[in-house]
């Protein structure tokens, strides 16, 4: 065990892992710690990752970034969910919107109330009651307005490092290009001591982050710590991902539409639209994936599509002795909620919380790999029953995923939603009861029954509330401007000093 006290934190990559950990160690430590960051231009980075989710506002809150200044250098749009298309089945359409279904502190699980409504033969479509998916359907969207949208970016992934690193840069983090070619432990305990670059240049420090993308060059390549491989619930290996010009203005939502062998993303930037596909290289092969992508891209390619080949699944362990693995580096579960960039930041909210500032000692390492893994085993098992829901036979590869096993903690939910309306959640969990009411009700898991307190009201109250609450929403969408013109007006306005 080493229990030298930590000054000097050094960050291998500057992917979008790599800055913000920059970004947020500068501005929450930096008058104990010395940070440098080492990447290389000629490798570059993933240069994908472009929608996220809504705890992206109070991370930037945290680092203090202005919203408006941010939308600008990195072509940022609003997103307020995912509207899915032919996931149930081939023609269906639902949204996982970021709100509440109802509305908050209701007198008890919306869901509830709507499924005895359903039963009696009324209350509509699930969403009519979710704020966010109303002005999502309607294209509109404003910062200001009460009640508050809950909401997340569309955005560049090669701006938002550049961004990034422009904020880190200000606050003294030292930038090293070239690439590491060789990377020197300590022969007693194993652990990093310096990064050696290709110029000859050494990178001492105590404590290392690798933020080096898929490769994890550092906790794989030195560190040996091993992948656990989820390629049985999350089968898709492969993108292609292409800018095209945006044909008309932008929606505040990302599009995910499943194809036969995976599902492609349509993510809208101010100028352009971000295009992908995901795919399984086992039902399908990468030219006839690429044929199928280009004919559904609306506007023209603005370069060759690239192909990613990634796979579904963990580092088994996030901190090895000094060293801990931020982003890709410490595991991948597919894009399809938009998670792998909430995930490098509660990682790095959470190295802050444990920093090892006297010395690296097991408790500390223990509980860091714990939380970690608990985290992206509950967004994997997410992303699985999207797949898992699916009715759809008509491919091999939606044959495999309906009829696949799934992970127990991910059967156990879906038996409980399906015999008794209950959605099993953990308070520390990152998707709501209502995210996962909507995926689950919008693939047409239906329940067999309720609770009872659905029927608490009488009918025509039932009614009366429902209508109430639509009306209310109703309302709210209509006072709302559309998403394009509030994104014209509000990237114009002057930069906030
Ligand atoms: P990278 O971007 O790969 O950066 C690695 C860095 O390490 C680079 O700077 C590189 O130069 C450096 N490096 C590597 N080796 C060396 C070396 N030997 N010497 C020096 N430097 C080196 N996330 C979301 O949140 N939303 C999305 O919509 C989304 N979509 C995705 C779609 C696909 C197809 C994929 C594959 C991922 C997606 N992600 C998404 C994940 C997201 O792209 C990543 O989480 C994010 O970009 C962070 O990547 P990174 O910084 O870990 O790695």
């Amino acid at each position: 065990m080493n229990n030298n006290q930590v000054k000097k934190v050094v960050i291998a990559g500057g992917g979008t892992a790599g800055w913000l950990a920059a970004a947020a160690l500068s501005k929450q430590l930096g008058s104990l710690l010395e940070i440098e960051l080492v990447e290389s231009d000629a490798i570059g980075t993933v240069g994908v990752g472009e929608s996220t989710i809504p705890t992206i506002c109070s991370f930037h809150a945290l680092l203090g970034i202005d919203e408006a200044e941010f939308m600008r250098a990195t072509q940022a749009t609003f997103k307020l969910g995912i509207e899915f298309a032919n996931w149930g089945r081939d023609g269906d359409r639902y949204v996982h919107g970021f709100g509440h279904l109802g509305k908050a502190n209701w007198m008890g699980e919306f869901h509830q109330f709507w499924l005895h409504a359903r039963s009696l033969g009324f209350g509509g479509e699930l969403g009519d009651y979710c704020l966010e998916t109303q002005a999502l359907n309607s294209r509109k969207f404003a910062t200001s307005e009460k009640p508050m949208l809950n909401y997340a970016y569309h955005l560049d992934a090669t701006r938002y490092a550049q961004y990034l690193r422009g904020h880190c840069e200000a606050r003294g983090v030292v930038r090293s290009e070239g690439k590491i070619r060789e990377v020197r432990t300590n022969a007693a305990d194993g652990f990093i001591e310096s990064l050696v670059l290709e110029c000859g240049k050494q990178v001492r420090g105590d404590l290392f982050i690798d933020c080096t993308g898929f490769r994890a060059l550092l906790m794989e390549e030195i560190l040996q710590c091993g992948f656990e491989d989820w390629n049985q619930w999350l089968p898709t290996d492969r993108a292609y991902a292409v800018q095209s010009e945006l044909a008309g203005p932008a929606r505040p939502n990302t599009r995910a539409i499943a194809r036969s062998a995976g599902w492609r993303w349509q993510i809208p930037l101010q100028s352009r639209m971000g295009n992908g596909m995901v795919f399984c290289g086992d039902y399908q092969s990468d030219d006839e994936a690429l044929a199928q992508f280009l004919a559904e891209i609306d506007g023209e390619p603005l370069f060759d599509p690239r192909l990613i080949r990634y796979r579904a699944g963990r580092r088994k362990k996030a901190w090895e002795k000094n060293c801990i693995a931020l982003g890709l580096s410490s595991g991948f579960v597919e894009p399809l909620e938009s998670t792998s960039i909430h995930l490098i930041m509660i990682g790095i909210t959470r190295l802050m919380q444990l920093f090892p500032f006297d010395g690296i000692v097991p408790s500390l390492q223990q509980r860091f790999n714990q939380q970690s893994r608990d985290e992206l085993e509950k967004v994997r098992d997410f992303v699985v029953l999207h797949y898992k829901l699916t009715e759809r036979e008509d491919s091999e590869f939606w044959r495999y995923c309906k009829h696949m096993s799934v992970p127990d903690s991910l059967a156990e939910r879906i038996a409980l939603f399906r015999e008794s309306a209950q959605v099993h959640r953990n308070a520390d969990e990152l998707f709501r009861t209502d995210s996962w009411v909507q995926v689950m009700l919008g693939q047409h898991l239906y329940p067999q029954t309720y609770h009872p307190m659905g029927r608490l009201m009488s009918e025509p109250q039932l009614r009366q509330a429902l209508a109430g609450l639509q009306g209310n929403i109703r309302n709210a969408v209509a006072r709302l401007p559309e998403h394009q013109v509030f994104i014209d007006r509000y990237c114009k306005a002057a930069p906030a000093n």
